[in-house]
């Protein structure tokens, strides 16, 4: 191991006294051993407390589209600061935020701010429900949409038997009420015969369908665009409300997000992660008719929404991924390391392929990419998750679980991060490969690989 750990695992142990799994997110928890605390962040790069640097490539699960503590945001963020914070009434700014969220996302016709992924989609739903009259939702297996009640739910795969119909479905924690599992209905990815037979026999109690056309928190699998195009159609006719969760994937996939790269526009879509560079603010939009309930028999709203500093660091961000190239340069970014993961994969006969897209890409060990999350889950991904610790500890920071993309920020370009990421991944594989033996290798079918 090329890195200490020492004081992050005593403070882990002083933490856990106090604070349950001594985190404030489940996630963050990585075992006794290797939980890590942050001293810093700046650009592409976290800095622990035991002084170990790291490549990240989590960027705080998405927020981070320009990187850690860039100063542009931070200024218009210490400006905000300034305005007052929150009031319980609302400032000019809001409109003029939403008038180029508009602008970037025809499908937001209208605009509404959370402070979270969590909190816009609950809305999202919660107005779904409203406009349909229907209290049931579809959510497409392997999605994942926040940590609320009606969402926290998954279809056990693993424990299915195709021949007795539906895969079974759990919540994803204890203490949601059961009595809101007739509520969740699962549907896989990039099957539309499915999404309509489904519809066929429950469009009375459906009132949306939930999809992330690029799975941001599975590998980044993506839709065909024809299955997206198809969804919404038959959510026209069966009178559900499509909702697009873009937490992760707008404003960083494209300008306009996975819409826009699709061609088609959500009933309501929602938005959070990129939005303020790291600055905790959501945003619910979608059609006129659906968004003028909100107000006319639909709540929304909360003591922090648009937090003075949260929207002028929104402003802000939003403003440079609008007028500047750092978008392209994110993607190219993203393509390049790609390439050179490639090379390396591919000089030792490894077989892979990349999801979704460079600023947000999956990394699976397979030569065909997946189609959705039965792929995933059939797939081998023992590589993966001995390659991921070793990485950590040559200073390449990725989420442990492959199911997490690799985030690229702004500031991963204007440094030495990708020849200090491919020289630790070249080194990473070649440990992982003495480590697993080439079997490891032949069971992802390195024979049909060339
Ligand atoms: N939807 C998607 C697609 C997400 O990726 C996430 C968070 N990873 C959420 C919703 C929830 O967002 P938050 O963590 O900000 O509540």
């Amino acid at each position: 191991m090329s890195r200490t750990l020492t004081r992050s695992r005593q403070h882990w142990k002083k933490a856990n006294r106090r604070i349950p799994l001594g985190v404030s997110s489940n996630f963050r928890y990585w075992g006794e051993n290797r939980t890590i605390y942050v001293d810093h962040g700046k650009g592409g790069r976290i800095t622990d407390i035991d002084g170990n640097q790291y490549v990240d490539y989590r960027m705080g699960y998405g927020p981070g589209i320009l990187g850690y503590a860039d100063p542009r945001v931070d200024q218009a963020a210490r400006d905000g600061m300034e305005t007052g914070g929150v009031f319980a009434l609302s400032t000019e700014l809001e409109l003029v935020v939403a008038e180029r969220i508009s602008k970037m996302v025809p499908a937001a016709e209208l605009v509404r701010f959370s402070n979270s992924g969590t909190e816009a989609v609950m809305a999202a739903l919660r107005l779904a429900r409203a406009y349909t009259g229907k209290d049931a939702h579809v959510i497409v297996e392997g999605g994942y949409h926040g940590v609320f009640d009606a969402v926290l739910w998954y279809a056990d795969i693993q424990a299915w038997d195709p021949a007795l119909g539906d895969p079974p479905i759990e919540a994803g924690s204890e203490g949601i009420p059961q009595v809101l599992k007739k509520l969740t209905h699962f549907t896989p990815l990039n099957d539309a015969d499915y999404l309509e037979d489904l519809f066929k026999r429950h469009h009375q109690d459906i009132g949306a369908f939930l999809i992330e056309p690029m799975m941001g928190n599975c590998c980044s699998i993506t839709a065909d665009p024809e299955y997206v195009h198809a969804a919404k159609q038959l959510c026209e006719k069966y009178n559900v409300i499509m909702i697009v969760d873009e937490v992760k994937t707008g404003f960083r996939v494209a300008p306009g997000g996975v819409q826009e790269l699709m061609g088609f526009k959500a009933d309501l879509c929602t938005f959070a992660k990129a939005v303020g560079n790291g600055y905790p603010i959501a945003i619910l939009a979608g059609r006129e008719d659906i968004m003028r309930k909100i107000g006319k028999g639909v709540i929304h709203g909360g003591t922090y929404t648009c937090h003075s500093v949260a929207l002028a660091a929104a402003d802000k961000t939003l403003e440079i991924l609008d007028e500047t190239d750092a978008l392209d340069t994110i993607a190219r970014y993203g393509r390049d390391m790609q390439a050179g993961m490639s090379r390396i994969l591919k000089a030792r006969g490894i077989p892979h392929t990349f999801v979704g897209h460079p600023s947000m890409g999956g990394l699976f060990f397979k030569q065909t990419a997946p189609g959705n999350y039965r792929d995933w889950l059939d797939s081998d991904y023992t590589f993966y998750d001995a390659m991921a610790p070793e990485l950590h500890d040559l200073g390449i920071l990725c989420e442990p679980d492959s199911r997490e993309p690799w985030f690229v920020c702004e500031a991963h370009a204007a440094d030495d991060s990708l020849p200090r990421t491919l020289h630790a991944f070249e080194k990473a594989v070649d440990i992982t490969l003495q480590k697993l033996g080439r079997k490891a290798v032949k069971s992802l079918g390195s024979d049909e690989w060339s």
